[in-house]
């Protein structure tokens, strides 16, 4: 249990999703992993532990959520943080001053934020391109370039990026991929099997599922990058609490089932918004409108439940929307059982405002829950009748 290498499985994934990390405790038999609310361990002796001496270092409750995250992404090693954001910056620490990175331009809020207004002042340099764009990809790349940053889809324009192509590029030029997975979950894409070299998530997301939980992750195959991480894991302390982590943990064992609820739900929701006179444009990956639709496709077990759209009418029809949807709450986040709404330009993507990441004022983002479909359609009606008075 203290070592996160997982084993080499040949159960589906929806199985591993129930089972991956779990071992009936060795102590009383308890099927459930304990939520190990200590900070220290007992020694038998001195300096002799049983693989557990402080819980910045190693907590098995942490332990068990790290097996159940590399088992996800069929990768060896996991590492689990306080937030996303703790594990993107953690994993940055590989990046030495002097050094670039090449970032999707349409990445997380926060992410573009940690980069430009926090790391850059450090020394790490980085260039921002279309990461959809292979060609712009290839373009951005330098010889002091150590790591190419993406996400697919991307948030909140849902673009995708080709990860096998994308991991060649970096590779030739001696730099790493890292993929942020949170908006795909390990159900649909696992980029590690298509050549990333790291995967990171906010658990915060799908992985935890019901939005009660803040929790962030890294996993990857390489063992020298893996004993540098977990080095700076416990170096720096960004780790989440035994809480926490079981609350991820519990959350993991329906993701198969909430990402195939989710899924159906987004491809309902967003065909009947492309029937919509009041919507101009509709952004989802499951729709043949999307141009990247055949990549999807080929790269994604499923479209995922995010679906964004722009209202013909602007940002005043927007915010209409927005405010009178009564399933879909108005709030930041996603990735939970519940339906959530809102206006990237104002809202999570306020921090690029004015950046050449600012996104149309008439943009609203939809989480799409798992509840009836009828019912979130008959919301999302009785909102844009509204936007038309
Ligand atoms: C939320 C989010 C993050 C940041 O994660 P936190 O857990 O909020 O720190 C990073 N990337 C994506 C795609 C996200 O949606």
């Amino acid at each position: 249990m203290t070592d996160p290498q997982s084993p080499i499985s040949t159960l589906k994934f929806e199985s591993l999703a129930v089972h991956a990390g779990t071992q009936a405790d060795p102590g009383t038999g308890a099927v459930m992993t304990p939520i190990y609310q200590t900070s220290t361990y007992a020694q038998v002796d001195v300096g002799v532990h049983r693989g557990f001496e402080y819980s910045r270092t190693d907590n098995p409750t942490r332990s068990a959520l790290q097996t159940a995250l590399a088992t996800l992404e069929g990768g060896r090693y996991a590492l689990a943080f306080a937030s996303g954001m703790a594990a993107t910056d953690t994993l940055l620490r590989l990046v030495k001053p002097g050094e670039h990175v090449v970032c999707g331009n349409d990445v997380y809020g926060g992410t573009y934020r940690l980069f430009d207004k926090v790391l850059a002042e450090y020394g790490l340099e980085f260039s921002f391109v279309d990461a959809s764009d292979l060609q712009a990809l290839q373009m951005a790349l330098r010889a002091e370039t150590r790591l190419v940053w993406l996400e697919t889809p991307t948030n909140p324009l849902l673009r995708l990026t080709d990860i096998s192509m994308a991991a060649e590029m970096a590779h030739r030029a001696g730099a790493w991929l890292a993929v942020d997975n949170t908006f795909a979950s390990p159900a649909l894409q696992q980029p590690l099997a298509l050549g990333a070299d790291f995967v990171v998530h906010s658990t915060t997301k799908y992985l935890g599922g019901h939005s009660d939980v803040v929790g962030g992750a890294i996993v990857l195959n390489d063992e020298a990058a893996y004993e540098r991480l977990k080095f700076l894991q416990n170096a720096i302390g960004a780790v989440p609490g035994p809480q926490d982590c079981f609350l991820v943990l519990r959350g993991i064992k329906t993701l198969a089932l909430r990402m195939e609820r989710h899924c159906i739900n987004a491809v309902r929701v967003a065909n009947f918004l492309e029937e919509q006179p009041r919507v101009a444009q509709v952004i989802f990956p499951g729709l043949v409108s999307h141009p990247q639709h055949g990549l999807a496709q080929q790269q994604m077990r499923g479209p995922g439940g995010m679906v964004s759209f722009i209202m013909a009418g602007g940002e005043a029809a927007a915010r209409v929307v927005a405010r009178e949807t009564r399933l879909f709450t108005l709030a930041e986040s996603l990735g939970g059982v519940e339906s959530l709404i809102e206006l990237p330009a104002p809202m999570t993507h306020a921090s690029v405002a004015g950046s050449p990441l600012a996104v149309d004022a008439g943009l609203v983002r939809l989480s799409v829950g798992i509840e009836h479909a009828d019912d979130l359609l008959s919301d999302l009606a009785q909102a844009l009748q509204k936007a038309g008075e």
